[in-house]
């Protein structure tokens, strides 16, 4: 063996032993929430990447979609004839389009129901709460209601909610925030979102 050789295997061996030791101390199996946030693309792209890796199993999955409830989305093309996906959509879509406040709560409430029906119900492995940081940002949605839901959800149930300048309590609530962060975004320099890539 080449002096080469043996340094990558003793580098190896200590990345290993760190490895298991870490492996060792993550003892605990409960759900968990995650909170996907930040400027930049692929907030609602993994979330729903985490959809498909939870069906896969054979899991029940609850995705709420607050704002873009009638934009096209082809994850959910794709996975709506599964018995175990259930998706709620917010009736009004586009928040900024619509320009109702009265309308937007009244939407916003509706899903939210459907929402609390999902973090009810123990069957339910994962809930994904998508672009709901916005319902709490203009107020259609009280953060109390929020937290209260997913502090009482059942213990096995992980949650993943996604959009940015996530509520600093539910920054706090979380066990896993990834912030995606805008490096580049394509749509800056005139490119148009592209079907089956931005939606
Ligand atoms: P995606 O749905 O692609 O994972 P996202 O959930 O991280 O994106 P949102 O803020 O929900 O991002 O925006 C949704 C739409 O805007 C998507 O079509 C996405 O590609 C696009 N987008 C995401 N980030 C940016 C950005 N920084 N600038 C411009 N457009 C963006
Ligand atoms: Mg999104």
């Amino acid at each position: 063996m080449t002096d080469r050789d043996t340094r990558h295997r003793q580098a190896m061996q200590k990345l290993k032993s760190h490895v298991d030791e870490r492996v060792a101390k993550a003892r605990e199996q409960r759900g968990q929430l995650l909170v996907f946030t930040g400027n930049g693309k692929g907030k609602t792209t993994a979330a729903w990447g985490t959809v498909t890796r939870a069906l896969g199993y054979g899991y029940k999955v609850g995705v709420v979609q607050f704002i873009k409830g009638l934009w096209e989305c082809g994850e959910r093309s794709r996975l709506e004839d599964d018995p175990n996906l259930d998706v709620a959509i917010m009736a009004t879509g586009f928040t900024w389009e619509t320009q109702n406040r009265d309308a937007d709560t009244e939407a916003c409430r509706d899903v939210w129901a459907e929402a609390e029906r999902m973090l009810a119900d123990p069957d339910v492995y994962l809930v994904v709460l998508d672009e709901i940081t916005y319902m709490l940002k203009f107020g259609y949605l009280d953060i109390a209601d929020v937290l209260e839901a997913l502090a009482n959800r059942p213990a096995e149930q992980t949650v993943i909610v996604t959009g940015r300048n996530a509520h600093r309590h539910l920054l706090e609530a979380a066990d896993t925030i990834s912030e995606m962060q805008e490096v580049r975004h394509a749509f800056n320099a005139g490119l148009q979102a592209r079907r089956g890539i931005d939606y």
